[in-house]
């Protein structure tokens, strides 16, 4: 029977992660599939990891990656796949949003030929503002990014052997895993799933946590925002010409060159906050390749709990 893993980041989650392993061990033991459990603690400073270690006592399927630290929710799955041993992986939350009803679901369009199932939000529980923050996101990602990216689909997904050895393979540090799953491209199919309320706990996300996690999405895999800045380039110059042919005529015929302030001082403004807007985007893909070329690991492995892989 193929192995499936279950890659389960998880920050401050010690009031679910009980409850996560029941309610997905009633939907799995009804599967003829070997499973395994990958929880990866991302630096809780609650009781997450001593959860972790009980579930893993208690249940021989159950693996726990513990980080050194708080590594944010990308580096914490970026952890579980290159744990994970399984000729499938599921990537799903901790607290239960992804609903364990999805598993079968998932597993079945694998055996049905799929690469990549992926399960695609159906009704956000979100605010209002952050539905509309969210829509706004994709419709810019569809329109710049360099890959297709589908709409309202998260980390939540089965993944096969090939493509998890793909995205593990990549060398990059910047990491937005929608994102990869997308570029690595094979056989990818939708699977519609309602979200969740939270079981208990709360978001480990805020707004802004969320904004620069979009950019740094946009920007990884767009160049859009440089080509921008040759456009506004071409136009200035366009622009520059013409006021140049302007003064030129103006200083022949010895009209309209004493005034002029207020369009100065407009040009002067505008030209100021173009300079800054493009500075900070050249800054922004500035930092990724500092990133890139530092190299540092996006996390440090503490401890590794469960057994050993019988194949080493
Ligand atoms: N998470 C993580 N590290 C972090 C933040 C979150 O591993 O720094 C985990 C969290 O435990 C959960 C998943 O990522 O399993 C999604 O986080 P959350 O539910 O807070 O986000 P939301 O569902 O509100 O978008
Ligand atoms: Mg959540």
């Amino acid at each position: 029977m193929p192995l499936i893993s279950l890659v389960v980041p998880a920050y401050n989650e010690e009031e679910v992660l009980e409850a996560f392993h029941r309610e997905v061990s009633e939907e799995i033991d009804r599967l003829p599939d070997d499973f395994e459990f990958v929880f990866v603690d991302d630096g809780s400073r609650d009781q997450t990891a001593s959860v972790m270690r009980q579930l893993a006592a208690r249940d021989s399927r159950v693996r726990a990656v513990i980080l050194s630290r708080n590594f944010g929710h990308e580096a914490a799955i970026e952890a579980g796949l290159r744990a994970a041993r399984g000729d499938a992986v599921i990537v799903m939350d901790a607290d239960l949003q992804d609903g364990p009803e999805i598993i079968p679901r998932l597993i079945g369009a694998w055996r049905d030929g799929a690469d990549v199932v992926y399960a695609v939000r159906k009704g956000r529980k979100e605010g209002r503002l952050l539905r509309a923050a969210f829509s706004g996101f994709y419709g810019l990602a569809s329109r710049v990014m360099s890959i297709d990216l589908p709409r309202d689909a998260g980390p939540f997904s089965l993944m096969d052997r090939q493509v998890v050895d793909v995205i593990n393979d990549l060398p990059e540090k910047g990491r937005y895993f929608p994102g990869l799953r997308a570029f690595a491209g094979f056989r990818q199919v939708p699977v519609e799933a309602e979200r969740r309320e939270r079981a208990a706990g709360e978001t480990k996300y805020s707004l802004v946590k969320r904004t620069l996690g979009g950019t740094n999405a946009i920007f990884s895999f767009s160049k859009l925002p440089l080509r921008l800045m040759t456009f506004m380039g071409f136009l200035m110059t366009v622009l520059a010409v013409a006021g140049l042919i302007w003064v030129i005529i103006g200083a022949i015929f010895g009209t309209g060159t004493a005034q002029g302030w207020t369009s100065m001082m407009t040009v002067m403004f505008f030209l100021a906050a173009f300079i800054f807007t493009f500075l900070g985007i050249l800054g922004e893909y500035v930092g990724k390749i500092y990133d890139e070329v530092r190299a540092r690991p996006n996390y440090v492995v503490a401890e590794e709990i469960g057994p050993e892989d019988p194949s080493r």
